[in-house]
């Protein structure tokens, strides 16, 4: 019989769970400041490279793309949407588009028709209220049919260079798990967070909490023995420790990791299992 076998397996994690810091509770203020800006830091890191997964020539498109991307992979968008700024270059071209014709270039990035009228209305609106330029306020972005602060705060972080933070699903996830706030509202959470750090540092901070809730902090299984901010966090032990069968969790896409198409998995851990640069970054 194979009794023995969980555990054996069992038995390691359970000693890594007990290793793991756990911030006293309640954290002072000050302490959980301190540790949030050296999880930033260490995913500064451990990401430098880390961008929106988006590809963009301009406003826009990154507009465009970001409200193709709901339900759907960045990977995807960003296969869709060459075909569609070739043949709408401009927020007029795309309003005054066949709705058949566009469903037809967006039909992989599925909602095709949701995704269709929503482009086109927000192209309308863009055309009519705004001269046909993306506005670079976020009281005038929210306006736009479809755009809600999550998808403006992306528009100015990326395209304007403002300072925002982008408070998608990876991002509640992971500011929860490290006991940031136990807000579940996205306007709360981006107040909570946004004090914890300089304005300066929110665009890149949303970046690199998106990567790595892309890469290896997942919803349903971490990769906790591989993560490089372990010690700071107080989920620890929620996913594998196991530091081998962790790296088998890390996610990459078929070609490579969602916006890092030519990077093959091996370059994603160096020898020491620590996640490491892709191939060719600078
Ligand atoms: S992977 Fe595990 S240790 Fe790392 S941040 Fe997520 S829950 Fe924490």
């Amino acid at each position: 019989m194979a009794e023995s076998k969980p555990r054996k397996a069992a038995a390691p994690k359970q000693a890594a769970k007990q290793s793991a810091v756990k911030p006293k509770q309640p954290e002072p203020h000050l302490a959980m400041v301190r540790r949030a800006r050296k999880i930033n830091r260490i995913l500064a890191e451990t990401y430098p490279y880390a961008h929106p997964e988006l590809d963009f020539e301009n406003p826009f498109q990154l507009l465009i793309a970001t409200v193709l991307s709901a339900q759907t992979t960045d990977l995807r968008v960003n296969q869709t949407t060459p075909a569609l700024f070739a043949k709408y270059p401009t927020p007029e071209d795309l309003a005054a588009a066949n709705p058949e014709g566009v469903e037809e270039i967006l039909r992989p990035c599925g909602f095709f028709r949701a995704k269709t009228r929503s482009v086109i209305g927000l192209s309308k609106a863009l055309t009519e209220d705004f001269g046909g330029e993306v506005p670079g306020k976020l009281e005038d972005l929210v306006k736009l049919p479809g755009v809600g602060r999550k998808t403006a705060f992306v528009v100015l972080g990326n395209a304007f260079g403002r300072p925002g933070i982008t408070v998608d699903t990876h991002f509640q996830r992971l500011v929860r798990r490290w006991k940031w706030t136990d807000e579940t509202d996205p306007d709360k959470i981006e107040a909570v967070v946004g004090a914890l750090f300089p304005k300066s540092d929110w665009t890149d901070l949303s970046h690199h909490v998106i990567w790595h809730g892309r890469r290896i902090c997942h919803a349903r299984k971490p990769a906790c023995g591989a993560c490089p901010i372990a010690p700071l966090c107080p989920a620890y032990g929620e996913g594998e420790t196991d530091p081998e069968k962790a790296k088998k969790l890390l996610k990459y896409e078929k070609g490579g990791y969602p916006g890092q198409r030519l990077n093959p998995p091996q370059a994603y851990l160096d020898a020491g299992g620590k996640p490491a640069p892709p191939l060719g970054a600078g």
